[in-house]
């Protein structure tokens, strides 16, 4: 991926040569300025006319206002690059994030926000920090050494052995020294914490507060002392600049004082090589710093590239929609990320237009991971699944969830009112309309009632009735449903059944439940076990089988007369 950063960079190419040109500008007029002082002190020591020393001054001011406005222009040019360079790496990781929503149950929320925010942080220095310094430095110190050389190649000389030092003795000496990048334990100190957070309560509940507070306190105290070596290794870089920078000064007064003696070099010209000699250093500065930088930008890369691998781009094909749709399923599995077992296995099914269909089966038997697949939330590992003869796979998104009206296990809600998170479903419907569906799931609320983020006002059953409301609403020709009303009481459960079925006389059901009484009314029920598909017919024929069906049937029976 380095290499697609630097055509993101490159996507810039005016901007990126105007900031080079200005940095360079503001490196080489700092340099002049320090030269013209140099050269002003020795000659106002030889009390020329004073006309000479007004000119003089004058080009001081105008190497000043010169160096101020170049860096403006390098500051205000380099940062527009970066903030576009920025944007488009951030473009870059969403457009390939998004699509794979499955992939993110497997990385902790805390985890997945430092990549957003800290890695792509990193990279924002990529271009400040790797790519622009030494094209700065190896322009300024050319141009400075060509200088130098006019009046005197061994100064010219000196002055080259002081860049040979610090752009690569110094850089070389602290990728010696091996540094740890703060990242990962700046990702583990947001993991912990997020935990933390979330969880607050019941570890309050379980009295295991005080135990994950330590936790946390070791961590940031781990972050603090890494944090503070990395401060003194960039203080460590300014040392030993300065200290090189100096060493060079030394050298260039020492020798240039030597042939102003023998007569080679004008004494008048001295002052001025030192301070140039001085100055020059500035611009080699980053240099330093640039190993430490492409080491983080890369390490910053591989973790964006990690969690988002590159999507391979497929044709997706709208929907031929000679409805009604029917669902096919060939051989179909699923296994989760990092498990051994696959959590739905070899399923082959059908589901006719207008059918109802009933998944029961035991918890953790795959029912939600078959429903994930059949809504096209999952990608089949292997087989494949079909809408009308075609391929899920190769449809359109937008147009298959336009087909689907879903109710997950867990349901959002965002924060606003009733109604806007009503109008999710339907985005043109009446204030009419939308009373009418909340009267249908029993929601005495009224529309302008204010959600919490997450629905954090609303109870388990509030939320399902909400989402229940939501499918009414969408009425599109298929619906899935999850476990749509677990957490509602004995007999509202029964009315939005009836609701659900009279409601959706025409359309496509199926329906994930724990509720096997009712299910006399559905056309089919598929029983899942251990991922596989163990038994599928009609509520009569699986209750004379005496199978898996039977027996939790017998089960809930039993339970409801106790
Ligand atoms: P059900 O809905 O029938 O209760 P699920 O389809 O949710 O079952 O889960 C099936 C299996 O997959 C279970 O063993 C569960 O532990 C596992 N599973 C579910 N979600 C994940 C996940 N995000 N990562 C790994 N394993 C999972
Ligand atoms: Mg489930």
């Amino acid at each position: 991926m380095m290499k697609a950063l630097i055509q993101m960079i490159l996507h810039d190419k005016k901007d990126v040569l105007l900031a080079m040109t200005a940095g360079t500008i503001s490196g080489l007029t700092a340099v002049a300025l320090f030269a013209q002082s140099g050269f002003l002190i020795s000659k106002a020591a030889l009390m020329p006319p004073f006309y000479i020393i007004l000119i003089l001054t004058a080009f001081l001011k105008l190497f000043g206002v010169a160096k101020s406005a170049s860096k403006y222009a390098e500051r205000y040019i380099s940062h527009r690059v970066t903030f576009r360079f920025i944007s488009a790496v951030r473009m870059r990781f969403f457009k390939k994030l998004v699509p794979q929503t499955n992939l993110l149950y497997a990385y902790k929320s805390g985890d997945l926000l430092n990549r957003i925010t800290s890695d792509v942080d990193l990279l924002q220095h990529f271009f400040l920090r790797v790519v622009y310094p030494p094209f700065i430095a190896l322009f300024v110190f050319f141009a400075t050494i060509l200088f130098t050389l006019w009046f005197s190649p061994w100064l010219a000389l000196i002055l080259m052995m002081g860049f040979i030092f610090t752009s690569t003795v110094v850089p070389a000496i602290l990728i010696y020294q091996k540094s740890n990048t703060t990242v990962p334990v700046k990702n583990a100190f947001t993991n912990e914490a997020a935990e933390y957070l979330y969880g607050y309560r019941d570890l309050q509940l379980h009295y295991q507060l005080a135990t994950k507070e330590q936790s946390l306190q070791i961590i940031s105290t781990d972050y603090s002392r890494l944090k503070k070596q990395e401060l003194n290794r960039e203080q460590s870089i300014h040392f030993w600049n300065q200290f090189i920078s100096l060493l060079t000064a030394f050298f260039i007064v020492s020798v240039g004082a030597y042939f102003v003696s023998i007569g080679t070099l004008d004494g008048l010209y001295l002052a001025m090589l030192v301070l140039v000699a001085l100055t020059v250093f500035e611009s080699a500065i980053p240099l330093a710093m640039l190993p430490s930088h492409y080491k983080n930008a890369q390490e910053a890369t591989a973790r964006l590239d990690a969690i988002a691998p590159p999507a391979s781009p497929t044709e997706r094909m709208p929907l031929v929609s000679n409805k009604p749709l029917h669902i096919t399923c060939e051989n179909v599995s699923y296994t989760y990320q990092n498990t051994l077992h696959s959590a739905v296995l070899h399923v082959n099914c059908t589901i006719a237009a207008g059918e109802k269909v009933a998944i029961v089966g035991p918890s953790g038997s795959g029912k939600s991971t078959l429903f994930q697949l059949l809504i096209h939330e999952f990608k089949p590992i292997s087989g494949e699944i079909f809408i009308n003869e075609q391929p899920m796979r190769s449809i359109d998104e937008q147009e298959l969830w336009a087909q689907m009206s879903i109710q997950l296990q867990h349901n959002h809600f965002f924060s606003g009112t009733l109604r806007e998170n009503l109008l999710l479903a339907k985005p043109k419907a009446t204030d009419e309309e939308l009373q009418q569906v909340l009267d249908q799931v029993f929601i005495t609320k009224s529309l302008t009632a204010i959600v919490y983020e997450k629905g954090g006002n609303l109870s388990g059953g509030e939320k399902q009735r909400l989402a229940f409301a939501r499918v009414l609403l969408k009425n599109s020709d298929l619906w899935l449903l999850d476990e749509p009303f677990t957490s509602v009481d004995a007999q509202t459960e029964v009315h939005l059944f009836n609701t659900l079925l009279t409601k959706g006389k025409d359309k496509t059901i199926v329906l994930i439940t724990h509720k096997l009484i009712d299910l006399a009314k559905m056309d089919r029920i598929f029983v899942m076990n251990n991922g596989t598909l163990a038994e599928s017919g009609t509520f009569d024929q699986l209750l004379t089988q005496h199978g898996l069906f039977y027996t939790m049937y017998m089960q809930q029976i039993r339970c409801d007369k106790k």
